[in-house]
């Protein structure tokens, strides 16, 4: 029997046009992965630690697959490239899109090019935010700890400030 998982996307972005990007990544993952598909809210969010950019949208997905972790990986990267991405090498750039595997189930992989769950999930509000929207009781596999404690732990030198904006 092939292994089906509860997968968790997280979207991000901060070059123009935002929204319209969003949207239409959005409607790019539903169509290849219409099962169980749940989308967040979308945020506006201060970018990552300070750094010097412009402000993100951020939302998660969830769907239901039997993907395997590489394949969604190529999936994505596929994805951002057809909506505009363009990687110069550089870590954080600002970016047209961004699409980060959070969750696959309870699967832990370590690979020098894929980590899951994501390695700074529990760390960053503008993820567990959206995320915690689609399911409140999730837990890290790796940890086992809960999502929400994740989340009331960051520290407020480290916080950014989600703003619901709209429903997609
Ligand atoms: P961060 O990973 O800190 O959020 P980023 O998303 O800006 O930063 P990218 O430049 O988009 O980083 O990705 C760098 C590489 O991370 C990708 O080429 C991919 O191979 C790798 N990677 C490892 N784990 C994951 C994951 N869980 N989801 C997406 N990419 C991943
Ligand atoms: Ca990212
Ligand atoms: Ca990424």
């Amino acid at each position: 029997m092939k292994n089906v998982n509860s997968i968790y996307l997280s979207l991000g972005n901060n070059l123009p046009p935002r929204k319209t990007t969003i949207k239409k990544c959005l409607d790019g993952i539903r169509q290849v992965f219409p099962k169980q598909f749940v989308t967040s809210s979308v945020y506006l969010t201060a970018p990552y630690l300070g750094t010097h950019q412009p402000f993100y949208y951020n939302c998660c997905v969830g769907f239901v697959s039997e993907i395997q972790p590489h394949d969604l990986l190529q999936f994505c990267a596929s994805l951002e490239k057809d909506l505009g991405r363009v990687r110069n090498g550089a870590k954080w750039q600002s970016r047209t899109i961004d699409i980060d595997i959070l969750l696959m189930g309870n699967q832990c992989l370590s690979s020098p090019d894929l980590t899951i769950p994501h390695y700074d999930l529990q760390a960053r509000d503008f993820v567990l935010i959206p995320l915690l929207e689609l399911d409140q009781n999730l837990r890290n596999p790796l940890s086992g700890s809960s999502l929400c404690d994740s989340l009331k732990n960051i520290p407020g030198k480290n916080r950014t400030y989600p703003l619901r904006l709209y429903q997609p």
